[in-house]
């Protein structure tokens, strides 16, 4: 048994979605649980509508999810034949659980309601590709993933019931296989006890997909993106950047850490526990080799470059000179948890603080005014943090050209350099 996930982009046109099914057609003889995400930019459509909901304007939210309701018609009509009528009743249940929520007026806080809205995205994509499967002959049974995933109600977060999920899993899912070989399911979303949509945070069908691998004892886990594979840079800043072939969890998590948008960060956990391994492969060539993460360790590996735009540095010096000592450190980082700010990257000195974090402006604004308390605070923004896994020395001196470095950290494996 292994298990798939589909992102957005292979989902994106009536294309890639034949060929995806083509992909699937080639591994009909195996069991295969298959996570897909919504298709294209779905998620971000929806978050507008939420938005719009939430700000109290309800023919805006409506009008928002005509265009979604729309298009995912218009996909389902292009694809189906036989399948349509029965898939557009599905959407439509979908669409009506949606809408009946814009009806009302919000009460409660912005995160579940989002979370509500957002969640269709991922019914509606899986219910058009497993219509379409089963028709191209493809048998396949679709579940909604709600019923499987339990969380908590920490909304657009929220955490895994790992205890309760693997007993549905084990009652509800793996029965299913005996059926039909492939099972379609939804990342990204689950349900609390009290049966209220959750969202796991962006992105986060890489993870569903490692925890379905890891409940189901999978033999691995494939991620199909529209890349060669993991690339020890991103392309579109570094048009030299080339593929790794082979890397380890502890790499990868690392790479996640430090901002690549490789894989969602809390992915590689369920899979290292058990140690199944991770294939990224190209949705749009199989046959291209990819990238396979696992638990041997890998020698040789290029430097791996990471840049964050949009970073912001925080200065905090205390006001009589005195040391920063743990006490002052301790309210900062309990600044840090109140506000959920994560700092890219820290460094202390005898009198100073320096913080360097990804500049949302209202988060910025909060913790300078509450950092003057206890410090001087000056707040310079505009600059990028380049972070260089397995570097040396020439690679550093081309990736910093002619900036000027603010801000300089490095361990024998990690270098980091704020630059203006
Ligand atoms: N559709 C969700 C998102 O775009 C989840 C995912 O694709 O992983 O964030
Ligand atoms: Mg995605």
């Amino acid at each position: 048994m292994r298990v798939f996930k589909f992102g957005g982009a292979s989902v994106n046109s009536i294309e890639r979605i034949k060929q995806v099914a083509k992909i699937l057609h080639s591994f009909e003889k195996e069991e295969l649980l298959i996570v897909i995400s919504a298709m294209g930019k779905t998620t971000n459509a929806l978050e507008k509508v939420a938005e719009q909901f939430f700000a109290g304007n309800k023919e805006e939210s409506l009008q928002l999810f005509s265009q979604v309701k729309q298009q995912h018609l218009t996909t389902a009509k292009y694809l189906l034949v036989r399948n349509y009528l029965a898939c557009e009743q599905s959407l439509t249940n979908f669409f009506t659980e949606v809408e009946w929520l814009l009806y009302d007026k919000p009460v409660r806080k912005f995160d579940y309601y989002y979370d509500q809205i957002v969640c269709v995205g991922e019914l509606l994509s899986t219910a058009i590709m497993s219509a379409f499967l089963n028709e191209e002959g493809i048998a396949n049974t679709w579940i909604d993933v709600r019923d499987i995933i339990r969380t908590d109600d920490n909304f657009r977060d929220a955490n895994i019931d790992w205890e309760f999920s693997q007993k549905q899993v084990d009652q509800q899912v793996k029965p299913l296989f005996k059926k039909n070989r492939m099972v379609i399911t939804q990342g990204f979303i689950g349900a609390t006890d009290e049966n209220e949509s959750v969202t796991l945070g962006r992105e986060g069908s890489d993870y569903t997909a490692a925890v379905f691998a890891n409940m189901l004892d999978a033999e691995s886990q494939t991620i199909w993106k529209d890349v060669e594979g993991v690339m020890n840079a991103d392309p579109k800043q570094y048009p030299d950047a080339q593929l790794i072939p082979e890397l380890n969890y502890t790499e990868v998590i690392e790479m996640a850490y430090y901002g690549a948008q490789v894989i969602h960060p809390k992915t590689i956990k369920p899979l290292q526990n058990k140690g199944i391994p991770l294939y990224v492969k190209c949705f749009l060539d199989p046959s291209l080799p990819g990238t396979v993460i696992h638990n041997k360790t890998v020698q040789g590996l290029p430097p791996i470059i990471v840049m964050k735009e949009n970073q912001a540095l925080i200065h905090l010096k205390s006001k009589d000179f005195s040391f920063i000592g743990e006490k002052s450190v301790g309210h900062l980082y309990h600044l840090f948890e109140q506000l959920s700010i994560k700092p890219n990257l820290t460094q202390n000195g005898a009198i100073s603080f320096l913080c360097c974090l990804d500049d949302k402006p209202e988060k910025i604004e909060q913790l300078a005014l509450e950092a003057a308390i206890y410090f001087d605070v000056v707040v310079e923004k505009g600059l990028r943090l380049l972070t260089v896994r397995h570097y040396h020395h020439e690679v550093m001196q081309k990736l910093i050209g002619n900036n000027e470095v603010v801000l300089r950290q490095q361990s024998p494996e990690t270098a980091q350099i704020v630059m203006r």
